[in-house]
C-alpha cells in the first residue's frame, strides 16, 4: 500500500510540475527565481520532504546513488526542479549556488544554452543507433588530442565501466593478475575495487561491500596515499605478479588531497621497472586540472587512463584510453571483451564535444583558477578568523578543504576532520543558499558559470555560518 501511495502522490506531484504545454521549465525557473528575489521566503523543505518520503518507498534509501541521501550530514535530502549556470532550484523554489556540478560533469554551467542547442538537433535524428556513427570520431579525435597518453580510446557509459574496462586490459596485456590501489582512492562500484575505497563507501563508513567475493578482491593490494616505500614493499612481495596499479592523480573522492611531487614520478618508475602498467584514473581530473587532465597539469605519461564526468557533460559517458599497442588489444581489434548497447550514442557524443568546445577556449583554466582560489581563500580565512582548525586547497576547478589543521596526505589525515562539524556547516551553508556536497569526503567543483559575485556571496555566507557553528 505504501509504495502504491507513493507513486500516486509522485505522479501528482510530476503532473503538477510538468504541465509544461505554456509554462516551460525555464519559464517556471523564471517565475521562481523572480519570486525568492523579491519575497526572500523563509527556508522551507517541505516538498523535497514529500518527495524524499514517497522515494524511500520506491528505490532503497530514497535515491539512485547513496551520498545523494545526506547520511553523513543529516537532515532532509533536497529534491531538485531545475539548473541553469551555477545555480540549482529545488522543489520548494530554493535557490542555491552549486559546487557539487553534478559531481563534475558541469564544468562549463549547468545547461549551457549552446550545449542544450546542440542536444536538441541531435534528438531530431534519434537518441541511439546502436551502431557506428560520426560523433563517436569527433569526441574521439578531440579525447586523443587533448590527454597526452591516449593514442586510442574506447567509449563506455560511466566512469566505474571505464575502470572495470582498464583493470581487465591491464590484466590482459600484462598477463598477472594483482593490482594496487590506494587507501581512499575510488575507481566506481566494480568488484576489484571496493576495497578501502573512497566516496559513498568512506561517507557510509563501509570497510567492504557484503556481496562482494573474496576472489574478486584477492588479487586487489592496498597501500596509504603518498606512501612510496609500502608500494615499494608491495613490488618486492609480489614479483612479477603486478598487473598495474591505478591511483587518482589527485585525489577527490576522500576530499581533496593532492600528491606528493615525487609520488608520482616514484610510481611511473617503479611500474615501469617492474613491467607494470600505470593507470591514472581522470574521471574527476580529467578536463578539470587542465584539458588535457591531471597527466598534462603534472607533465606526468601514463600507460592507460579512464575518462568519464565532464566527457559526458551531463549525459552517461566513460572511456578509457592509453597507447595505440594496448589499446589494440580490446575487442574486436583484440581478444579482451568489453561492449555496451548505448556506448558511444549519439546523445552523449553531442553533449561531450560541445562541452570540451567551450573548454577549449582560451582563458577557461585560467578563470577556474582564478575564481576556485577565491573562494578556497574565502573559506579558509573565514574558518581561522572564527578560530576553526582548517586546512584545503584548490587546483583550477577542484577543491576542498577539512575541519583538521592537517596536512591531509592521505585518507587517514582526512579521517582526522571533525565531520560533525562539517555536518552544520553543510547544513548552515544550505539555509544560505550554497550547495556544498553532502559528505566531508567528497571534492567541490566550479565552473565558468560561476561568477566573482558568487564567490563573493559564497564567502559571506560561510563567514556567517562559521562563526555560528
Ligand atoms: C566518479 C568516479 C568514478 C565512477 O564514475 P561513475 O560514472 O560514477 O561510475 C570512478 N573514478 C573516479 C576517480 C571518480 O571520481
Amino acid at each position: 500500500m505504501a509504495s502504491v501511495s507513493g507513486v500516486s502522490s509522485s505522479l501528482s506531484l510530476l503532473s503538477f510540475s510538468s504541465k509544461p504545454s505554456r509554462l516551460s521549465t525555464r519559464r517556471v525557473s523564471t517565475v521562481v527565481r523572480n519570486a525568492i528575489s523579491v519575497e526572500k521566503k523563509p527556508f522551507t523543505l517541505e516538498k523535497s520532504e514529500e518527495i524524499f518520503n514517497a522515494a524511500k518507498e520506491l528505490m532503497p534509501g530514497g535515491v539512485n546513488s547513496p551520498v545523494r541521501a545526506f547520511k553523513s550530514v543529516g537532515g532532509q535530502p533536497i529534491v531538485f526542479d531545475s539548473v541553469k549556470g551555477s545555480r540549482m532550484w529545488d522543489v520548494d523554489g530554493n535557490e542555491y549556488i552549486d559546487y557539487v556540478g553534478s559531481w563534475g560533469p558541469a564544468i562549463i554551467g549547468h545547461a549551457d544554452d549552446k550545449v542544450n542547442a546542440a542536444l536538441i538537433e541531435t534528438l531530431k535524428k534519434g537518441t541511439s543507433f546502436g551502431a557506428p556513427c560520426l560523433l563517436e570520431n569527433v569526441l574521439a579525435e578531440m579525447v586523443i588530442s587533448a590527454v597526452p597518453s591516449i593514442e586510442m580510446v574506447r567509449f563506455v557509459n560511466s566512469g566505474t565501466e571505464a575502470c572495470m574496462g582498464a583493470l581487465r586490459l591491464a590484466r590482459a596485456f600484462t598477463g598477472r593478475q594483482k593490482v594496487i590501489k590506494f587507501e581512499g582512492c575510488y575507481h566506481g562500484h566494480a568488484d576489484s575495487f571496493l576495497v578501502k575505497a573512497g566516496s559513498g563507501v568512506a561517507t557510509l563508513g563501509l570497510p567492504d561491500s557484503p556481496g562482494v567475493p573474496k576472489a574478486a578482491t584477492s588479487d586487489t593490494l592496498t597501500s596509504p596515499y603518498n606512501d612510496i616505500e609500502t608500494v615499494k614493499n608491495l613490488f618486492d612481495a609480489h614479483k612479477d605478479e603486478i598487473a598495474a596499479i591505478i591511483l587518482e592523480p589527485v585525489v577527490g573522492n576522500s576530499g581533496f588531497i593532492t600528491p606528493k611531487p615525487e609520488f608520482l614520478t616514484a610510481v611511473r618508475e617503479i611500474t615501469k621497472q617492474n613491467g607494470a602498467l600505470l593507470i591514472f584514473d581522470e574521471v574527476m581530473t580529467g578536463f578539470r586540472l587542465a584539458y588535457g587532465g591531471a597527466q598534462e597539469y603534472f607533465g606526468m605519461t601514463p600507460d592507460l587512463t579512464t575518462l568519464g564526468k565532464i566527457i559526458g557533460g551531463g549525459l552517461p559517458v566513460g572511456a578509457y584510453g592509453g597507447r595505440r599497442e594496448i589499446m589494440e588489444m580490446v575487442a574486436p581489434a583484440g581478444p579482451m571483451y568489453q561492449a555496451g548497447t548505448l556506448s558511444g550514442n549519439p546523445l552523449a557524443m553531442t553533449a561531450g564535444i560541445h562541452t570540451l568546445r567551450r573548454l577549449m577556449e582560451p582563458g577557461s583554466y585560467d578563470y577556474l583558477d582564478k575564481i576556485t582560489g577565491e573562494l578556497i581563500h574565502g573559506i579558509l580565512d573565514a574558518g581561522k578568523r572564527s578560530g576553526h582548525e582548517i586546512c584545503g586547497g584548490h587546483i583550477r576547478g577542484m577543491f576542498g578543504f577539512f575541519f583538521t589543521n592537517g596536512p591531509v596526505n592521505n585518507f587517514e589525515d582526512a579521517k582526522k576532520s571533525d565531520t560533525s562539524k562539517f555536518a552544520k556547516f553543510h547544513r548552515g551553508m544550505l539555509e544560505e543558499g550554497v550547495y556544498l556536497a553532502p559528505s566531508q569526503y567528497e571534492a567541490g567543483f566550479t565552473s565558468l558559470a560561476h561568477t566573482s559575485k558568487d564567490i563573493e556571496q559564497t564567502v559571506v555566507a560561510a563567514e556567517k555560518v562559521l562563526r555560528r557553528i
